[in-house]
């Protein structure tokens, strides 16, 4: 057959790159390229997932217990809970309620890949704002890039890859400047593993806080489930209840709620990992810069090495040592913080690429 589309495909979908997952490691490589947890599941959540046998039935399409629960916790109704198959439907859910043909999203870049082609596929027009020198966001002049055909706002904090967060002071300052009804989408999938202490908390303080604001998280980084698909937004009901119109109906498993119930009744050992895998990142990023590296502030469970238009030819280096890593053409690596056992190879092959980089590079000191 042929390689041509044999069907008429929208133009900017034909146009768009298809979804780049992170490759799978072979043999004894550590594959640290989709920033996943390297614990197995706890014997509690694997459990759980035994009692949700009912294969046959449909799941609770609202996910009702679970959104109930959630609710308690932050202190809102279950309807300001809006639970998706993972926290990336959640934002495609939100773009395609306020964002169409005509309208644009306004998003850091680089920032978490998938951002681009769901705005493309709402059929509206993606702006990008470049982060700073060191990798962070640009809230200023993402306010300023809002017009009157802006409809979302998305801040990734920490951001995917680079690691950085925004600030409550600057989340806070960033708010006043934005339209009251342009939606700002807060993307805080690595929350948890935060450790700065003036980091946003899109969760803090949620009755006071701005109606045009949903804030995101997920049960695949921190809690482990990455593989059954189950995240969440907390924000105004009626935001949440046009996101619920543009959902695929009953994609959210009965079995993944069942696990997520069983993460939040298990937090405290779950959370005990997180703090194990945000040790292990300081002790990462410690060990890049003392090896040479400019490492922007590292607060997720990955670490980034901008390695600009050497990335073509330094990053090959990780995948022939056997470390399967993310890499962005002509930007840079993202390296997950995986297994224990793979610390000190990163730390090893990471020394030896910095070495090789041009005197006087943005990534080297
Ligand atoms: N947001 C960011 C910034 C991410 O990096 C990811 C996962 N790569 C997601 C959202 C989506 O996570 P999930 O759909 O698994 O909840």
């Amino acid at each position: 057959m042929t390689d041509s589309i044999p069907v008429r495909v929208r133009a900017e979908i034909a146009a768009l790159p298809a979804y780049r997952q992170g490759k799978q490691a072979a043999g004894d490589a550590f594959k640290l390229s989709s920033n996943e947890n390297p614990f197995d599941p706890l014997p509690h959540v694997v459990e759980a997932l035994r009692r949700a046998d009912a294969l046959n039935r449909y799941p609770d399409a609202t996910a009702g217990r679970l959104r109930e629960r959630l609710a308690e916790r932050f202190g809102v109704t279950a309807d300001d809970v809006h639970v998706g198959a993972g926290s990336v439907s959640v934002i495609a859910q939100l773009l395609l309620a306020v964002a169409g043909p005509g309208d644009r999203v306004v998003y850091a870049w680089r920032s978490f890949e998938a951002y681009p082609s769901l705005v493309v596929v709402a059929g509206a027009e993606p702006v990008e704002v470049p982060l700073t020198a060191d990798g962070r966001h640009d809230l200023p002049a993402m306010a300023a890039a809002i017009d009157d055909r802006t409809r979302a706002v998305i801040v990734c904090s920490p951001n995917n890859p680079t690691g950085t967060v925004v600030t409550q002071e600057e989340f806070d300052a960033f708010l006043a400047a934005v339209p009251r009804d342009v939606l700002v989408i807060l993307d805080e999938a690595y929350a948890e593993f935060v450790t700065a202490p003036d980091a946003v908390d899109g969760l803090r303080e949620l009755g006071i806080r701005s109606p045009n604001v949903v804030a995101l998280r997920t049960f695949s980084k921190a809690y482990g489930l990455a593989g059954l698909r189950i995240g969440y937004g907390v924000g105004h009901h009626r935001v949440l209840d046009a996101a619920r119109a543009t959902a695929i109906p009953l994609s959210v498993t009965a079995q993944a709620e069942e696990a997520a119930l069983a993460s939040l009744d298990a937090e405290d050992e779950l959370l005990a990992r997180v703090r194990v895998i945000a040790e292990r990142r300081d002790r990462i990023a410690a060990g890049l810069r003392e090896s040479g590296w400019v490492v922007p502030e590292a607060q997720g469970n990955f670490v980034w090495l901008g390695l600009g238009a050497e990335t073509a030819a330094l990053a090959p280096a990780f995948d022939e040592a056997g470390l399967i890593v993310r890499v962005f053409a002509g930007d840079g690596v993202r390296i997950s913080v995986g297994e224990e056992e793979s610390v000190d190879k990163v730390l090893q092959i990471a020394a030896s690429v910095v070495a090789d980089l041009p005197e006087g590079h943005s990534a080297r000191r």
